[in-house]
């Protein structure tokens, strides 16, 4: 170091202003279903960018829109987003997502949900990991460093609704408007324990399996559509069995691991079956449901045509049955090697004093569908951990210490 350089200043948030913001954030009760209160959240948080330098605006999707792609009866209400847009003459522009909608906070909790409560070093309140905490730290954040220097990317920061019902309105329609553009991005939506670099994609499906009434004493003069729908069961549990002995080349989540499966899998699950009406009639028809979980490797296609091969040469054993499939988020991954995954871990590394795992997600993320279109790399990094903050329970709750650490993160990260 030469004499008359100084060390880095290191930037600090404050810690008073991070917990006051979530306090706020928490409150707006932006439960999805129904999700009727996105106007509101987002005309609190559009000034706070405002004032720090950004461009925001508010997108409120258009009715005719959320009657063709939203057929959710649940949701009511307009559906607002915001994005805010800070561009300082940088090479690079990153963008930085996550979502405002919570899920209702049903059942039994030792503190109001909607009322950022601290308690033994933890903050309790519906959304606090999953994903607001998210948003107050990256306010925070931005705060502490925007009076200090500019950051070194361009941002693009949307926050977004319905995430929590695999909605459209959100992240998905912001994709399809072309409003996610960048070089990387960073998806809040996420924890702190290992660096998301993928996730699975998720296909639900049904079969109805047809038959023929009568009445059950002389059952034999129907078909019982109940009984056949083993047979259909019988081949989907083969086809189980071969899908779930596959594996991604993308390491699992360290609670996936703990039970002993060190890599993505994908998943084939019959979840539903309604069938019969009274004791007494033959059944005519009997639905089974279920979803299939997709890793990268595979295509949501062949995952599809997989489904349709096994059950066909039922037809010539004179089941009559109809297959149907609703695709749903693509799966995601990003290589591992590159730069901007170690980028992410370094940042960690540096403030949150351990070096995160890389890992896949079981589930499926609305962020794998703007990954997907736009080609952007992405990295999925949030706060709150995955064996104890509660995420979708009641007191879910994220350790004050996270919430700070992954606020000096952002910091890192961005300046
Ligand atoms: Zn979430």
């Amino acid at each position: 170091m030469r004499e008359d350089s100084k060390p880095e200043e290191t930037i600090l948030p404050d810690r008073d202003y991070l917990m006051d913001l979530l306090k706020n954030i928490i409150s707006f009760r932006t439960v999805a279903p129904p999700g009727d209160c996105y106007q509101e959240i987002v005309e609190w948080l559009e000034p706070i960018f405002r004032d720090m330098g950004f461009e925001t605006t508010k997108m409120k999707m258009p009715a005719e829109v959320f009657a063709a792609k939203c057929s959710d009866s649940r949701l009511v209400g307009d559906r607002y987003n915001l994005q805010a847009d800070l561009s300082v003459g940088a090479e690079k522009t990153l963008v930085i997502y996550a979502h405002l909608d919570v899920v209702p906070a049903e059942g039994e909790w030792d503190t109001d949900p909607f009322c950022a409560v601290q308690k033994n070093g933890r903050v309790y309140g519906r959304g606090v990991s999953d994903c607001k905490g998210s948003v107050a730290a990256l306010v925070a954040a931005l705060k502490a460093l925007l009076s200090k220097k500019k950051p070194k990317y361009n941002l693009s920061i949307l926050l977004t609704t319905d995430e929590e019902v695999g909605g459209y309105s959100g992240l998905c329609y912001l994709t399809d408007l072309g409003q996610v553009k960048g070089d990387l991005m960073l998806c809040m939506d996420g924890f702190s324990d290992d660096v998301g670099i993928g996730s699975n994609g998720i296909i639900t499906w049904d079969v109805m399996v047809k038959g023929r009434s009568a009445h059950s004493g002389s059952s034999f003069l129907g078909v019982n559509a109940v009984e056949r729908s083993i047979l259909v069961m019988e081949r989907l549990i083969d086809l189980k069995k071969v899908v779930q002995a596959r594996r991604s080349r993308l390491p699992a989540s360290s609670p996936v691991k703990s039970v002993g499966i060190e890599n993505l899998m994908p998943i084939l699950n019959i979840t539903m079956i309604n069938g019969g009406v009274k004791e007494n009639i033959v059944p005519d028809r009997c639905v089974l449901r279920g979803d299939r979980r997709v890793i990268p490797e595979e295509r949501m296609e062949e995952a599809m045509e997989e489904i349709e091969r096994a059950l066909e040469p039922l037809r010539s054993e004179g089941i009559d049955f109809e297959l149907k499939f609703y695709p749903g988020y693509p799966p995601m991954s990003v290589d591992p090697e590159h730069a901007w995954v170690n980028e992410v871990r370094e940042a960690v590394e540096r403030r949150m004093g351990f070096m995160p795992q890389l890992s896949a997600a079981q589930g499926s993320l609305d962020q794998a569908y703007a990954t997907e279109k736009t080609g952007i790399p992405t990295c999925v990094y949030g706060v709150g951990r995955q064996l104890e903050s509660n995420i979708h329970a009641p007191n879910e709750n994220v350790r004050i210490a996270d919430l700070e650490g992954y606020t000096k993160f952002l910091i890192e990260l961005l300046q």
